[in-house]
């Protein structure tokens, strides 16, 4: 577990136990890039981001660490235009803005609501969702609750949810996943 960021070190333990090697995985937050870097360890790896900075950050660092990666320069609400080989079996949010960037460039409630649920259709039938939120600053509350409450709403026959918050301080980062219920 990563003592300074538990909901990543969380988030990385269900990805590592989800993925395999022949596996497609879309970050669809990459910034950057460090999330992009670790799934590139593990299976094949589609990054998107809307900011070039963020692109080019990933880039430089699968190039550093030796790691191949798809990347494009594209809003995740058009998630379901990538020309995809086969479905991916995971699909990353790591939420807000870029650590050391603009932050007034922060993923958007409506924006992630509608990339989500894209992203439910677009996933392999024994595929997850992986959602990590940071209410530190308003947007991100309002994504946060929003996101709770639509993932609460899924149908229990189809998907799994798990919500993790660490209670004794509330605007701390947030874990949600969600697994097809066909793995449980
Ligand atoms: N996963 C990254 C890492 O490991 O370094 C951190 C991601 S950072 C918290 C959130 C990123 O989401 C920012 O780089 C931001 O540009 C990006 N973003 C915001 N809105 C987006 C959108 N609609 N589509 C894709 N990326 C978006």
């Amino acid at each position: 577990m990563e003592i300074f960021s538990p909901h990543l070190g969380l988030a990385k333990n269900y990805w590592k136990g989800l993925l395999k090697k022949g596996d497609l995985v879309i970050d669809a937050t990459c910034g950057n890039g460090h999330d992009t870097l670790y799934l590139a360890g593990i299976c094949s790896v589609i990054g998107l981001d809307i900011q070039d900075r963020a692109i080019r950050n990933t880039e430089i660092l699968l190039k550093k660490h030796q790691k191949k990666g798809a990347l494009y320069r594209l809003s995740h609400t058009d998630i379901d235009t990538l020309l995809l080989p086969h479905a991916p079996r995971l699909i990353v949010y790591n939420l807000g803005y870029l650590p050391q960037g603009d932050k007034s460039i922060t993923t958007r409630t409506e924006t992630t609501l509608e990339s989500v649920t894209k992203g439910l259709k677009l996933v392999a039938p024994t595929g997850a969702l992986s959602i990590t939120c940071y209410p530190g600053h308003e947007e991100g509350q309002r994504e946060e609750k929003a996101l709770e409450e639509w993932a609460a709403t899924l149908p229990s026959h189809q998907w799994s949810v798990c919500y993790h918050k660490w209670i004794n301080r509330p605007r701390s980062p947030s874990f949600i996943w969600i697994g097809s219920a066909l793995q449980m």
